[in-house]
């Protein structure tokens, strides 16, 4: 019996764990067995296989029951995920049902998620820019939050490293608030943008527009061919997966590259339940999964465990991993595991019309769009508010066609079409502060069907939000009148938090032990072969989409880790 036991226990102990398989779970996986560690990924959702597993991915509009739309009911059941944006009837098989994994909202918090292979990486919209020494520095400077324990010297290898391999579009602008990268060429501009872009640079120093940065394949270098994907076709659903792999998806690279080193298990349909904590050896053994198929609970061991479930999860997790020494959540001596919590406000927008460029229009479609990086606050505090936004931009033209036609006149007007004049737009993309106040923690009473404790949220705008709301307003009204803009409306949707999909925190990385989770290496203080990788270790937020940030930390995380094994010191 106690061979048979030893036996069970070596085929389910592997040399590294992997908890999630969406971004930074993909790259944990792809760099640990490409160092040649035996590594177990596991995955809560169901399998997601590249190009088979897409079943709209060719589908024309006419060929959906729905034509694309939501129907009634299904808004009726999904209140929250009917408000993202990227869910219709075509990419509707990756999000998270509202009813499916309930969750408790202390205060409103729109939570969009997705549970499958490949996690989110699959619906993302790939915006892909770097940090700066201006956004690792914020919180010294401006006196919030703790101290980021790296700067951006620490992270530009690994931005290099993990854009080669992801392919980022991009055009380098030399701007010292936005890091040029590894850019494969840049998407082109239409001639309103173009417009715009000129006459900011004419009556502002420091604003620039720029073209986004994006993880799309312009062109495809051996390495990209190498991972069997081709250039991105500019088909822009690409949220319904992408059988080219022109976007970068885990599905498309990281984890089909891990599986083919033969050294990565992936195990879907794995709720990981809790990280095991060995008294005695002082670290972190294993996890505890239920398997949702079985339902029966299993043990897997390793001798390192990269936690990569998504911010929230990941709390989740270790909050739910509690022993003797850790009674409030694995490596919680701090007491502030879950607790600074930030996010983006996205909540601000302005639209316009523009009489100019009437013998031009646009053709074709383009996977991205302009991008104006944060310009406030970033030499010297110059509002009533702490940090800044980046915004969105772009421009195009709209049809006048009558919509309803058919026939010969749907033809003709698809051939000439009427077209009316141009209209401009923007949005918001806000730093939020993070507080003591915005946290996460297990819900006493409730629990899912795996027996885990739901999650409880309780976030919540503050005056900064407010404050840098309307100073976006105001700044990009002058800047749309500066450009000739007319009709300009400003709007504030009011959506809650959550629906910006960047939520960070809660696992915060840190110098002091005691007031943070984890090390410069995203290591656990207090558990040393643990590692956090996702948004749950990011100490602010920045205004720049957060993915590839995980990305490079967790690329930079798994090469300590290795080394760090090798010398016995994890
Ligand atoms: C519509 C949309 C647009 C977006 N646009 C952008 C953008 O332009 N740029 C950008 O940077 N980011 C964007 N994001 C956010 C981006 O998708 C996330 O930042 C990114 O996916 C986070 O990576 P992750 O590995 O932390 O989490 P995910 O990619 O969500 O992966 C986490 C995985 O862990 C699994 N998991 C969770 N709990 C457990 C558990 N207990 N046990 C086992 N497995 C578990 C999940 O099922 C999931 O597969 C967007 C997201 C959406 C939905």
């Amino acid at each position: 019996m106690a061979n048979f036991n030893i036996d069970a226990q070596a085929a389910n102990t592997y040399d590294a764990i992997v908890i999630g398989s969406g971004i930074s779970g993909g790259w944990a996986a792809k760099e640990l067995t490409g160092k040649g560690l035996r590594t177990l990924v596991l995955e809560r959702g169901r399998d997601v296989r590249h190009v088979t597993d897409y079943p709209t991915t060719n589908m024309n509009p006419w060929e959906f029951e729905h034509r694309g739309q939501l129907t009634r009911e299904v808004r009726e059941a999904n209140p929250i995920i009917s408000k993202c944006y990227a869910f219709y009837e075509g990419s509707q098989q990756f999000f998270v049902k509202d009813a499916e994994h309930p969750y408790v909202q202390e205060k409103p918090f729109d939570w969009i998620r997705g549970y499958q292979v490949g996690g989110k990486s699959l619906m993302w919209a790939r915006q892909t820019q770097r940090w700066s020494d201006f956004d690792f520095e914020g919180p010294a400077r401006d006196g919030f939050a703790v101290d980021w324990p790296i700067r951006y010297a620490d992270l530009a290898p690994w931005y290099s490293h993990v854009e080669k391999f992801a392919g980022i579009t991009g055009n380098k602008d030399g701007l010292a608030t936005l890091p040029d990268g590894e850019f494969l060429p840049p998407h082109e501009w239409n001639c309103v943008e173009k417009h715009f872009q000129k006459e900011v640079a004419s009556r502002y120093k420091d604003r620039h527009v720029i073209m986004g940065r994006a993880a799309h394949i312009t062109k495809p270098q051996p390495i990209h061919t190498a991972q069997g994907r081709a250039q991105c076709q500019h088909r822009t659903i690409c949220e319904r997966g992408c059988p080219f792999g022109g976007y970068f998806s885990s599905n498309a690279s990281t984890l089909p590259w891990a599986a083919k080193t033969g050294k990565m298990t992936l195990r879907p349909n794995s709720v990981v339940h809790s990280i095991i904590y060995d008294e005695t050896k002082g670290r972190a053994t294993g996890v505890r999964i239920v398997d949702t198929e079985t339902k029966q609970m299993k043990e897997y061991y390793a001798r390192i465990i990269f936690l990569n479930a998504a911010a929230l999860n990941s709390n989740l997790v270790l909050l739910n991993s509690t022993s003797n020494r850790f009674p409030n959540g694995l490596g919680n001596d701090s007491g502030v595991l879950g607790k600074y919590v930030a996010f983006h406000n996205y909540r601000a927008g302005i639209s316009a019309q523009y009489d100019g460029n009437l013998d031009s229009t646009t053709d074709g479609r383009r996977p991205n769009s302009p991008y104006i990086p944060r310009f406030r606050n970033v030499y010297k505090q110059e509002t009533d508010f702490l940090r800044g936004y980046a915004a969105g931009f772009s421009a195009g033209r709209i049809s006048r066609s009558n919509q309803d036609a058919i026939g010969a006149d749907l033809k003709n007007n698809l051939l000439n079409p009427e077209l009316g004049g141009w209209y401009v737009g923007s949005h918001m993309m806000g730093e939020t502060i993070p507080k003591e106040t915005n946290y996460v923690a297990l819900d006493k009473s409730q629990k899912d069907p795996f027996g885990i404790p739901q999650l409880k949220i309780s976030i919540a705008y503050d005056d900064n939000d407010e404050k840098m709301i309307k100073d976006y307003q105001e700044q990009m009204t002058e800047m749309f009148t500066a450009a000739g803009f007319k009709n300009i409306r400003v709007r504030d949707d009011k959506r809650n938090p959550g629906l910006d999909i960047h939520e960070m925190g809660g696992a915060r990385m840190g110098k002091d032990p005691k007031t943070s989770i984890l090390n410069k290496w995203n290591q656990m203080h207090a558990v040393k072969n643990v590692f956090v990788t996702d948004g749950a270790c990011m100490t602010s937020t920045s205004t720049q989409n957060p993915s590839l940030t995980y990305m490079a930390m967790s690329a930079r995380s798994v090469d300590y880790a290795v080394k760090a094994m090798k010398k016995g010191l994890v």
